[in-house]
């Protein structure tokens, strides 16, 4: 293990011309702390991901980087999103350093915790996730709708770290393995969890966001969920198959009841067989619904073309 690991600071922005200059500057300010007092190398950056800005936000970064060699800029040709800003970043970074950090450009996220996430690294973590105590400074609404999210998630068998956004150091081959996911439906923070390496949190108070306005709209943010959900869980199809037993089952017991209201003479001619039709239709239809659904869901898993496993350690290989 690298004693002066290489940190790249990864930070996505979008239309973020009023934020960036004060976030600039308290980022440069942890960069070059954590240099003087030997946390990290000399080497290490700070790189914007411009997704596709309309406003001035790529000029700050290009006159930053001209200003200081501790500066990379990336420009993405169109805005692409915050999950695929973040792996252009990552991906861009992975060569040319130990461990990266991915943060928001409005640094609501604590910023005093990256030498303590290094600390953890440096004590052979993989993955540190940060994570927010609380949320005093989101709106109720984002509050509780994040709340529901995440619950939703882990019921769906997805394993999410509560309240953790994308705040987080990986390793070098952390960020390899997380680059050899190559689905187009990313949802980063399900995928880091899979990954198997060892991982810790750090803890911070979330705080608001420095300038200008949340580029997560509910649009956007609904999106994201549905994306969360669906590339990591084929539950949903599950249900369907279970509603069609339920159907079958209704059915059943309508079949019981009609028959008693048949030969107790209650019933209206015609009623029997269309009240019955319906209900067996119906649960049929569902249940063969559920078993289409089974084998798209083995197709969207294998399209997908994850890999399969991650090697943590090697042993007696020459070449060590
Ligand atoms: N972002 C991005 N592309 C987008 C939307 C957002 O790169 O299409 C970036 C944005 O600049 C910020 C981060 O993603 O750095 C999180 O966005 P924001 O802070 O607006 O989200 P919130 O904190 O409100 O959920
Ligand atoms: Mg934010």
């Amino acid at each position: 293990m690298n004693v002066h690991p290489v940190l790249y600071i990864v930070v996505p922005c979008y239309n973020e011309q009023d934020a960036l200059p004060q976030s600039h500057d308290r980022l440069m300010k942890i960069v070059d702390e954590m240099i003087a007092n030997g946390g990290i190398s000399q080497d290490s950056k700070l790189l914007y991901v411009d997704d596709g800005s309309r406003d001035d936000t790529w000029k700050i970064v290009d006159r930053f980087a001209k200003e200081s060699s501790r500066v990379a800029g990336v420009r993405l040709a169109c805005n692409s999103g915050h999950q695929n800003a973040l792996v252009a970043g990552l991906a861009a970074a992975v060569e040319r350093c130990d461990i990266t950090v991915s943060i928001d450009a409005d640094l609501q996220d604590d910023i005093n915790v990256i030498p303590q996430m290094v600390e953890r690294y440096k004590d052979g973590c993989d993955i540190v996730f940060g994570v927010r105590r609380e949320r005093k400074t989101d709106s109720w609404f984002k509050r509780t709708t994040a709340a529901m999210f995440y619950k939703m998630m882990n019921r769906l068998g997805v394993d999410t770290i509560d309240n953790h956004a994308d705040y987080r150091l990986m390793s070098r081959r952390a960020v390899l393995a997380l680059l050899d996911y190559k689905e187009r439906n990313l949802f980063i923070r399900g995928i880091v969890t899979q990954l198997g390496y060892k991982t810790d949190c750090v803890y911070y108070d979330r705080s608001a966001r420095i300038a200008g306005e949340s580029k997560y709209p509910l649009r956007k943010m609904m999106n994201f969920a549905i994306d969360g959900i669906t590339s990591f869980s084929v539950k949903p199809v599950r249900l369907v198959f279970t509603v069609g037993v339920v159907f079958l089952v209704i059915a059943l017991i309508m079949l019981i009841y009609v028959l008693t209201a048949y030969f107790m003479g209650r019933a209206v001619t015609g009623w029997p067989s269309l009240i019955l039709s319906v209900w067996l239709v119906g649960a049929f239809i569902l249940i063969g619904l559920g078993i289409i659904g089974e084998y798209v869901g083995k197709i969207y898993t294998e399209v997908k073309n994850r890999p399969r496993y991650n090697i943590d350690l090697t042993v007696g290989f020459d070449n060590e």
